[in-house]
């Protein structure tokens, strides 16, 4: 299957090879629920992947196969993992964009049979579908009295309209500004940390991409991170590779979680901002996400990669710092002339114990790190 990025690439970037899946993320393997490594796209055709260390894509976190008890997986990933050679390497400067990707993960959930729907708690049923439908069906808070926040006030549809789809080459945000986005949580070892550091840096509008099995099991993060003015995105429930399942599924994988999180919250929660798994999506992805879900397509433009930093330190290999590969992909935005989005992993221990280093470099390099609620207004901070 074709899979298109939101913006074309150019086409001066290789396809990535896809790295050897790692084990187990630091972070429990329980919370784990997405395969963040796990990158189908990537592995049959993918679209152009690249990463600061042109290596590109992700490795996997077996942490769900393992969180499952599911054994003899790790073994699997790493039987697939000579077909995933390196890619030719690309010129740093070009390898801003790189798709959360990898490999064995492929198959894990199929081949486990226990998604991170399945493998969830009990509660991950809780969400009816007749409930999706009406929650769906009516824009208003259904009966709730819980306070909305002023920062999700400004969720708007004229917010989301002007924002548009946020693909690979967007040129909304300024050069120099770079908004923060984080995936895969919320993760109760990793989210904390980030959250408390962001407040630090007086750091807000990042978007938490978060996972609808993960919002689902830790409520507390979840509105932790919209009461410290931050953004929840749409990262699906499941994380699987949107181009491989059916767009009822895409469908159903978007308005699980939208429903998941206004149950948390209490309110309905413009879950609007959607991050396709692996950053692949498709015409027949987007039309869905579009037309029926009414979502934008966030994907990014500076890959930290922060996955393989925490590989590589698990494998006590040697590795470039996060802090120096988010420097080298915001540095590449400066010559296109743009800022971006920055992607990032709440989910990996590592991400979180270097956030503290990466703000204050690029601080003091003169970057600024705007809220996502800011990009396109005239006046961005
Ligand atoms: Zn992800």
């Amino acid at each position: 299957m074709r899979i298109e990025l939101n913006s074309a690439p150019p086409a001066t970037f290789p396809r990535a090879a896809v790295s050897r899946p790692t084990s187990t993320e630091a972070a429990p393997p329980q919370d784990s629920v997405c395969l963040s490594g796990a990158n189908p796209a990537e592995v049959s055709s993918g679209p152009a992947k690249h990463s600061a260390s042109g290596l590109a894509v992700r490795a996997g976190t077996v942490a769900l196969a393992v969180a499952a008890g599911i054994t003899g997986l790790s073994g699997l990933a790493q039987a697939m993992t000579p077909v995933l050679a390196s890619p030719p390497q690309a010129p740093l400067a070009s390898q801003v964009r790189v798709v959360e990707a990898s490999t064995a993960g492929v198959n894990l959930f199929s081949l486990a049979q226990t998604p991170a729907v399945s493998s969830a708690s009990p509660a991950s049923q809780a969400v009816p579908l007749a409930l999706l439908a009406s929650q769906q069906a009516q824009p208003a808070k259904a009966g709730t009295t819980q306070k909305v926040p002023d920062s999700v006030k400004q969720l708007t549809p004229e917010f989301f309209k002007q924002l548009g789809d946020i693909g690979y080459n967007y040129n909304k945000i300024p050069k120099g500004q770079f908004v923060l986005t984080f995936d895969d949580g919320p993760n109760p070892k990793v989210t904390p940390k980030i959250l408390d550091t962001l407040k630090e840096h007086k750091i807000q509008g990042a978007v938490f991409f978060v996972t609808g099995a993960n919002a689902q099991r830790y409520p507390d993060l979840l509105k932790r991170i919209v009461a410290e003015g931050h953004v929840l995105g749409n990262h699906t429930w499941s994380h699987p590779d949107l181009t491989k399942v059916s767009q009822a599924t895409v469908l159903s994988e978007l308005k699980k979680t939208d429903a998941a999180v206004d149950k948390v919250l209490g309110y309905d929660y413009p879950l609007k901002l959607v991050r396709p798994p692996y950053g692949a999506t498709n015409k027949s992805v987007l039309g869905t996400l579009h037309d029926k879900y009414g979502g934008k397509s966030v994907v990014w433009q500076v890959d930290s990669l922060d996955w393989r930093v925490q590989s590589d330190l698990r494998q006590g290999k040697k590795t470039t710092p996060l802090t120096d590969r988010i420097v080298s992909g915001v540095k590449a935005m400066d010559k296109k002339g743009n800022g971006g989005v920055i992607l990032m992993h709440d989910i990996h221990s590592n991400t979180a114990k270097d956030l503290d280093k990466v703000l204050d470099t690029l601080e003091a390099k003169g970057y600024k790190m705007i809220s996502i609620l800011d990009v396109g207004k005239p006046a961005s901070k």
